[in-house]
Parts: C-alpha cells; structure tokens; sequence
C-alpha cells in the first residue's frame, strides 16, 4: 500500500481561531488530590439525578421515537412556554415564539454575536468579564473595550461618559454591550436597580445591543434578583440565561430571549433543526415532575453554607490581606490583593501544594488585573472550601515573604 507523503506545508488556519487553549483551563499537574477552587462547576450533588433518569426513560416512552427526531416531540414547546413563564420573575413578559433554546448559553452568546456584530465592530464588556464571551466576541473578530466594575456592577457612568465622549470626538460607539446582571462571573456582584435602568436607556439613546448574560439569576442566596435590564429595553436586549447552573451542564441547554426580529436571525444558524432535541424532552419530563421551588431552595442551601465556608476560611487565613464582596449568590469570591501582588505568580506553587484557583488577569481584555483572583466555592465541599483556602493562603505568604 503506497501512503501519501507527509505535508510539512503550514497550514494558513483562519486568523479569527487562536492557536492557543482556552483561558481559564486548570493548570496540568500529576497530583489527583487537588482542590479545585479554579472549577466554575456545579457540585454534582445539585443535580436531580434519580429525577432525571425516570424524566430520560419517561421521554422515550411517552413521547416514542419523535422524541429521537429532528424536531422532538412536546418537549420543546412545553420547555419554551415554562421558559416564558418562568422569565416573569425577572419582570420579562414574552411570548413563547421569543424564546429560543440554544446547545447552553455558550451558544446564545455566539449565534447573538454573530447575529449583531460585522467583522471590525466595537463590543463593550465588563473588566473583569467572563473568559468564555470574550472568545466568542474575538471569533466574531470584534474590537473589545472593557469598562470597570465596582460593588454595584458595571459602573454605568463610565460607560456614559465613554459613549458622549465618542459621539463628540467622532470615534466608534459599540453595536453590543456584554453584561452579567447578577453574581457577576468573576466578580460575584450584581447590578444595582439604578444602574440598570441607566444602561437599558443608554442603549435605547445610542442604539445599541445589551447581551444580558444572566446564568446564575436562580442561586440568590439572599434575595431575589432585581428585575432584568431586557424589561427596561425590550428592543434592544438579548437576555440570556441556562438549566447549566439549576439542573446540570451535561444537558446542554440554555436560550435566549428576545424581541421577534433578533429571535428569528438567531435561529437561522440552526439551518431548521433544534438545539438537543432529546435533551428538551428530558427537561421538560422533569420539570413536569419536579417541585422546581423546593429544588432550587435546596440547591441554594448548599451552595450558600459553601459561600459561608469560604468567607469564613478567607477571613480567618487572610485576615485584612485580602479584600473581596461577599456574593449574595452564584459561584465565584473575587479577591483583591495589595496593589503589587500579582496572583500569577503563585498559581503554580498553589497548585504544588494542592489547590488551584484562576489568577487575574484571565478575566479581563487588557493587560490589568495581576492583583485578582477567582475562587468558585460551587464545586467542592465545606471541608475541602477551609482546606483549599489555607493551602492557598501558604502559597501566598510564602510569595510575599519572598
Ligand atoms: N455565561 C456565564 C457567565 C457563565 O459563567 C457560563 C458557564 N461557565 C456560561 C455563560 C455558559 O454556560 P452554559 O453554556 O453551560 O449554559
């Protein structure tokens, strides 16, 4: 048999599609006891698991072999009128047909990136923001600016001031706006009322695009989330949210919602199929079944006795070393270092003495940041939250004694 000869000819790989792994992707180590207070994950504990396995032999059953097809059977529909329904508490009021499901909101983000945004377009984000946007915006070869956050979120003055200031001088003013509203990914925050309201209005006056990524609004510890910046400006928000966080990412499924036009432009990526049909069946056999309220309070108990872990564990390790918001729901502690710490100087001993976290600068578009670190307090338990902590605070005493 004769091979074709090797081709050691470089291959010109689209520009758009960087060369290297994503950001955010735990360092590789031998040790298999490590603490990963890097994973953004949901303790496994959370998901409905013996639910869910009656919901998967339920979909096959009752809905036959439609529920194998292209475009499933009942669950889609029934997901979008629960997914309809359920936005209400974020005081959206849509009907079904504005709703589109997506392969999670990984997904959402790109085809509403695609959807909004030419080649050369200005996209604003957050600094910090969250990694897995910022790569999609990169793919759809936008041109990234970033605007502070503080405890409130987004600090909506400077956005304004950059917008008149834009207009003024002739510069560009962004088509879409990225923002997380609530338990901000990394910075744990959620937006004020206030400032919203201001950023709904802003849109509205510079015509542009709010993608409101709103992932972890369901783990509210405290109090519910405020209503969505997409009720402020129905016409110029895609709103974005996931069952990744409530139910579990292996099901991946997430949507969108917005208004009829945006919605329809979405959907031509999907070339006339769904996103995971038989997932959708699933889902909606469970949701059918499940007390969502009794599950979502449970989820939300273990989660905030794991956030109380870590605040406790920052402040007995760190004492006023480090200052950080406590979240009043989501995954992720950001810290803040003294001004000439930078985290990622100590990830790797971290890492060598058992803990992993993700150092600062992954999170924003500039080169800023070194001072930060996220912890996710989602994934482990109580226990290895105190340990992970304490291991990490030796690796930082033993950076800054040196
Ligand atoms: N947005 C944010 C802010 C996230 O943290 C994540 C998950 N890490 C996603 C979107 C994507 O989630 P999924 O695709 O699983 O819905």
């Amino acid at each position: 048999m004769t091979h074709t000869p090797a081709n050691t000819q470089p291959y010109p790989f689209a520009k758009r599609v960087p060369a290297i792994p994503p950001i955010g992707a735990a360092q590789a180590s031998s040790r298999s006891d490590t603490i990963p207070l890097s994973f953004g994950a949901p303790h496994s504990d959370t998901f409905p698991y013996d639910a869910l396995n009656d919901a998967a032999s339920e979909a096959i059953l009752s809905q036959g072999r439609d529920a194998l097809q292209y475009a499933g059977a009942s669950g889609p529909s029934f997901l979008l009128d629960w997914i309809a329904a359920r936005s209400a508490r974020r005081a959206i009021n849509v009907e079904p047909s504005q709703v589109l499901l997506t392969y999670g909101s990984q997904q959402a983000i790109d085809f509403a990136a695609r959807t909004l945004l030419d080649p050369g377009d200005h996209a604003w984000v957050e600094a910090p923001t969250y990694f897995g946007a910022v790569s999609t915006f990169r793919t759809a070869e936008a041109v990234l600016t970033s605007f502070p956050i503080d405890a409130d979120g987004l600090q909506t003055d400077e956005v304004e001031a950059a917008l008149r200031a834009a207009v003024k001088t002739g510069k560009p003013i962004p088509k879409l706006l990225y923002v997380m509203p609530n338990f901000h990914n990394p910075g744990g925050v959620s937006l004020s009322l206030e400032r919203r309201k201001k950023l709904a209005e802003l849109a509205v006056e510079f015509n542009f695009f709010i993608l409101e990524d709103d992932a972890y609004t369901e783990l509210a510890f405290e109090e519910q989330a405020l209503p969505s910046i997409y009720s402020f400006a129905p016409e110029r928000v895609v709103y974005l949210s996931t069952f990744s966080k409530t139910i579990a990412p292996g099901i991946r499924l997430g949507w969108a919602i917005g208004s009829r036009d945006v919605i329809s432009r979405m959907n031509t990526f999907f070339q006339g199929s769904k996103a995971s049909v038989f997932s959708q069946e699933i889902v909606a056999q469970l949701l059918k079944k499940l007390p969502f309220e009794e599950h979502i309070a449970k989820l939300n108990g273990l989660y905030r006795a794991n956030r109380d872990a870590m605040v406790s564990a920052l402040k007995q390790y760190f004492g006023d070393d480090v200052r950080f918001e406590v979240p009043g729901g989501g995954f992720f502690v950001w810290l803040e270092f003294r001004e000439d710490v930078d985290t990622s100087q100590f990830v790797q001993d971290a890492y060598e003495r058992g803990v992993s976290f993700i150092h600062g600068k992954q999170f924003f578009v500039k080169p800023e940041g070194a001072r930060f670190a996220r912890l996710s307090f989602s994934y482990c338990d109580e226990e290895r939250i105190h340990n992970g902590v304490k291991l990490l605070a030796d690796a930082y005493y033993a950076y800054v004694d040196n």
